[in-house]
């Protein structure tokens, strides 16, 4: 060192006294679980389909000190918020040893117990006890394992400008119960749901062996969660996605009683119409027919479900699927080459697959449909399937179609979608032409 030259303050708190230095967020080193041997290893036992929640046992997927060498399940809560979290904790914002406090966060209503709970083969992507877990897994709480609920069932009162004017044209009445003013207002019980996979379950419904569907969730996610190759042993993943949102008009018991009549909506999220309206598809119009038939279903003495699943454009993503809308208003956007733009876009028409969603279904004890408000012959096949009758298939009626949607529900009717009010020939699609820019 020259004589003239200062030695180099050795870190930040000697350039700024008075500043304070941030504590590293992590003093322990990192604890693999990559193997089973690895780190005193202990997985809480997790019995699928058991008949108890109990027998079952707590599902964990928590690092914390107490719960890392129980963890039994791969992933994290909150879906594909969990990354949030991730940005929240790093940011400083949320202790990384956060516990929460679940004192007044039950079920706004006593949820009956069915027998599809333990059944193995009926439902595989959700937990069957992740509504009540803070109550069924009291005694690991106590013992600080960080166990959360993966469902939660709360009540609300929704509005929606469409039905406001059935209201004031008389075709939705006010019964002070149901629709509960002359504004529209409307009383539901709500239910999220994070999904929750038992691998084999989910390997079963689409047909492949667990080493498989392990393979390519771990190929397909950048080679994240190993242990979905290293752990055969954990059995359950929570994936990063978005889960589904129950919407219940009526009494909720009443979904599992097969005296009440029943109508349901399964909708898959488009944001694009169902919050913006964009004209392109029948997507908010249906939700809206749906909604408003299943109040008036409640109305009637019955109940109404309308299931809203994160699966944006077809589970493909907004940004494919306006790549395929660019794709079909520069070609000019006729009905026989709409699904042909997704494919050669996507390599598939449609990512959705059904197989997993009756899980919610058979969740409410519903053990059949009076009314399906749906015309997609993959929910009604997934539904039918897992074993739940679908007395009746109503489709959207014509008048609530916009103009531009012509070419999506076309197209759909002809791939195989019910339709009671139309056919759809070849010649048909060719000519049903979408709005050019
Ligand atoms: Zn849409």
């Amino acid at each position: 060192m020259l004589a003239t030259e200062q030695p180099k303050p050795s870190s930040h708190e000697q350039t700024h006294p008075n500043v304070e230095v941030k504590k590293p967020l992590y003093t322990r080193p990192v604890v693999l679980t990559t193997y089973p041997t690895q780190n005193k290893s202990d997985p809480f036992p997790l019995n699928w389909g058991a008949s108890s929640p109990q027998k079952r046992g707590p599902i964990t997927v928590a690092r914390s000190i107490e719960t890392l060498p129980h963890r039994n399940a791969i992933g994290a809560h909150g879906g594909s918020y969990c990354v949030y979290n991730s940005l929240a904790v790093a940011g400083g914002f949320l202790p990384a040893d956060h516990h929460p406090d679940f004192t007044l966060t039950e079920p706004t209503f006593d949820v009956p117990k069915v027998a599809s709970w333990h059944d193995k083969n009926k439902i595989v992507a959700m937990d069957p006890y992740g509504h009540d877990t803070p109550r069924y897994f009291k005694e690991y709480l106590e013992k600080g394992y960080d166990i959360r609920p993966t469902i939660a069932i709360t009540r609300a009162n929704i509005r929606v400008t469409e039905i406001q004017r059935s209201v004031e044209n008389g075709s939705l009445k006010v019964d002070g119960k149901i629709v509960l003013n002359k504004e529209g207002d409307i009383a539901v019980t709500k239910v999220a749901v994070e999904p929750v996979w038992y691998l084999p379950g989910v390997a079963e419904r689409f047909d492949v062996d667990e080493i498989t569907l392990r393979r390519a969730l771990f190929e397909q996610m950048g080679g994240a969660y190993p242990e979905l190759i290293t752990r055969p042993d954990i059995k359950v993943f929570l994936p990063p996605i978005g889960g589904a949102t129950a919407y219940i008009f009526g009494p909720p018991e009443y979904l599992s009683d097969p005296t009440k009549k029943l109508a349901v909506r399964v909708h898959d999220e488009c944001n694009g119409s169902d919050v913006f309206q964009s004209d392109i598809c029948t997507c908010r119009p249906y939700l809206v027919f749906g909604i408003e038939e299943a109040a008036k279903e409640a109305q009637n003495g019955g109940a109404g479900l309308v299931v809203y699943y994160r699966k944006e454009g077809r589970a493909l993503g907004e940004v494919v699927k306006y790549l395929v809308y660019n794709k079909r208003k520069r070609t000019g956007d006729t009905a026989d080459q709409y699904f042909r733009r997704t494919e050669e876009l996507a390599g598939v028409r449609d990512m959705r697959f059904q197989a997993l969603m009756p899980d919610i279904l058979h969740w409410f004890g519903i053990t059949k449909i009076d009314r399906m408000l749906s015309m997609s012959n993959m929910k009604y096949d997934a539904i039918v399937n897992s074993g739940i009758p679908i007395l009746q298939r109503v489709t959207i009626p014509e008048e609530l179609i916009p103009a531009d949607s012509q070419v999506e529900i076309d197209a759909k009717i002809q791939s195989g979608y019910f339709s009671d009010q139309k056919k759809v020939t070849e010649e048909d699609l060719t000519c049903v032409h979408g709005r050019t820019w």
